[in-house]
């Protein structure tokens, strides 16, 4: 196929355009931070877990606490009940009576503040424990929205840069030959589509080229598109050649 030089040259900035583009396609696809948001997303399902199980356990002590709590207001009501009615016994034997129970319901009332004040001490550690928890979630979700906002802004930054790219490539190709551009096209897919010849180097598959090759290239007129033998190409001819 024939195509003008100048023509064919034009076709280096093309191909460059499209390395830029896949590579800012890539970075829109891939931001580098989103291995690490999976992980902390992961995460914070866990860290949610274990405090719904920390939660549950602090609601089993506040329930045990409010069944003490009860069980004392019994307790002094029994108590008092049992004050009045000594006070106003005149049999001696209810008297005694009456005062067992008062000193016995003293000692209940006794061992249940004991117990309550282990569960208000567990309670506390059950609160402390939870609100570890609840901040060690804080923490992750921080890191994650962070760094999903940093990845945001990338795939805002590479999706400009692409329609730059885009509306660059078309400003280039508009000025070739649609028979050369549509070349070009079948063989980027596959290749770098057209690739400088530089000392006897192709700079799309890095392959030094025989010398026979050089010899049927240094042939070919110059309006001639030559190929990569190895990566199939087109080779741009400039004075950095070595033809
Ligand atoms: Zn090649």
């Amino acid at each position: 196929m024939k195509a003008n030089p100048e023509h064919q040259r034009v076709l280096l900035d093309v191909a460059e355009l499209d390395q830029r583009s896949l590579r800012a396609e890539h970075a829109r696809k891939n931001p580098p931070q989103a291995a690490r948001v999976g992980e902390l997303s992961v995460l914070r399902q866990e860290q949610l877990r274990e405090l719904t199980t920390l939660a549950g356990t602090r609601d089993d002590i506040q329930t045990e606490l409010r069944r003490l709590e009860a069980d004392v207001a019994l307790v002094e009501q029994r108590s008092t009940r049992d004050s009045q009615r000594l006070a106003a016994a005149t049999n001696p034997k209810d008297a005694v009576a009456l005062e067992q129970e008062i000193a016995s319901l003293a000692r209940r009332r006794s061992d249940l503040e004991d117990a309550q004040l282990d569960v208000m001490s567990r309670l506390e550690e059950a609160e402390a424990a939870l609100a570890v928890q609840q901040a060690l979630i804080d923490t992750t979700t921080a890191e994650g929205a962070e760094l999903s906002a940093q990845a945001k802004a990338q795939i805002a930054a590479a999706t400009t840069e692409l329609e730059h790219l885009v509306r660059d490539r078309a400003a280039l190709t508009a000025a070739l030959p649609e028979a050369l551009i549509a070349e070009y096209n079948r063989r980027v897919t596959r290749t770098a589509g057209a690739a400088l010849l530089r000392r006897g180097t192709c700079e799309g598959c890095r392959m030094v080229l025989s010398g026979i090759d050089m010899n049927k290239i240094r042939q070919a007129a110059a309006d001639e598109v030559v190929y990569c033998p190895e990566c199939s190409c087109i080779l741009v001819r400039t004075e950095e050649s070595g033809i």
